[in-house]
């Protein structure tokens, strides 16, 4: 019998979805909302939920996940660019909230009945989940307790590094050898400098506690690219500040610069701000492999 086309992309996606494998995928990236998916095996955690909860529950049904199998939610800070989703997320989902006791502190008094739900990490601290080891470091950001994060599973290793004023040890050490890295380009300096924001607030964003530029944002992709990634989700892009090609573009010629070819080394991509970006499957030892939604509408 002769496949049709669409049954083939439809036997791809569900091999795809089988593999025994890291899987990622950005929900959402951006100033105005975040949430990063982390799935191996049976285990499925959110990095953030900065987004509407239905936003973040039609997102994982569009990737194929049971959002009641949610395992754990890891928060960075308390930004409501990352936790606007939480409450509602976590009343209709009972599930852990992994933060750390600043965070946590900030969260509650937002939420106060949702301290049941904290478990407490200290920055530098790594714990288990399921088969997932999850690896905090903090970050120097305007919101206390700030960290990144980094998820290890299946020999594979997926690492987020945004919301950072600047570029220090913790977050470097936080990066190495993933095979994934988001890593934050906020907006374009000149951009902010001479754009229409308030003084107060250019310096907030250009400041050592706020965002990442896309020039330093090259340098912590380039650190992460020599450290082992071979994929990198530029994300965090300012709406006002920054274009996705005018992101890709200005950490493509760093990278150039500096004798990494970001067509040839590495998938070098932008992650989108409101909708679903692309799934990432990591296996260990070899290329990641990206399968479009779209593809997979059908299926
Ligand atoms: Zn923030
Ligand atoms: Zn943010």
């Amino acid at each position: 019998m002769i496949e049709t086309e669409a049954a083939a992309v439809c036997r791809r996606f569900f091999l795809f979805m089988e593999a025994e494998t890291m899987e990622v995928c950005t929900l959402a990236s951006g100033s105005s909302g975040n949430s990063l998916l982390v799935r191996s095996g049976e285990t499925n955690i959110l990095i953030d939920a900065g987004i509407s909860a239905r936003r973040i529950t039609t997102g994982l049904k569009s990737l194929g996940v049971n959002p009641e199998k949610l395992s754990a939610i890891l928060v960075t800070h308390a930004h409501s660019d990352h936790i606007s989703g939480l409450a509602t997320l976590t009343k209709k989902l009972s599930m852990p909230i992994y933060a750390s006791a600043d965070t946590a502190h900030q969260i509650c008094c937002k939420i106060p009945w949702i301290d049941y739900l904290i478990e407490e990490v200290r920055p530098g601290e790594g714990f288990e989940l399921d088969e997932m080891w999850c690896q905090s470091f903090a970050t120097p950001h305007d919101a206390p307790g700030s960290m990144g994060y980094s998820v290890t599973a299946n020999g594979c290793k997926v690492a987020l590094a945004t919301d950072l004023g600047h570029l220090t040890q913790s977050v470097m050490e936080g990066i190495a050898g993933s095979d994934l890295l988001v890593a934050e380009a906020n907006h374009d300096e000149e951009w902010v400098k001479t754009g229409p924001y308030p003084p107060f607030l250019k310096q907030r964003i250009l400041g050592d506690y706020g965002h990442l530029s896309n020039e330093t944002g090259a340098l912590l992709v380039q650190r992460g690219v020599e450290l082992g990634a071979r994929t990198v989700l530029l994300a965090h892009l300012s709406s006002e500040n920054n274009t996705p090609a005018r992101a890709r573009n200005t950490v493509a010629r760093h990278l150039h610069y500096v004798g990494i070819d970001p067509e040839r080394d590495l998938e070098l991509t932008v992650a989108p701000r409101s909708e679903p970006g692309k799934l990432y499957r990591l296996e260990r030892g070899m290329d990641p492999q990206g399968f479009s939604l779209k593809e997979a509408a059908g299926c």
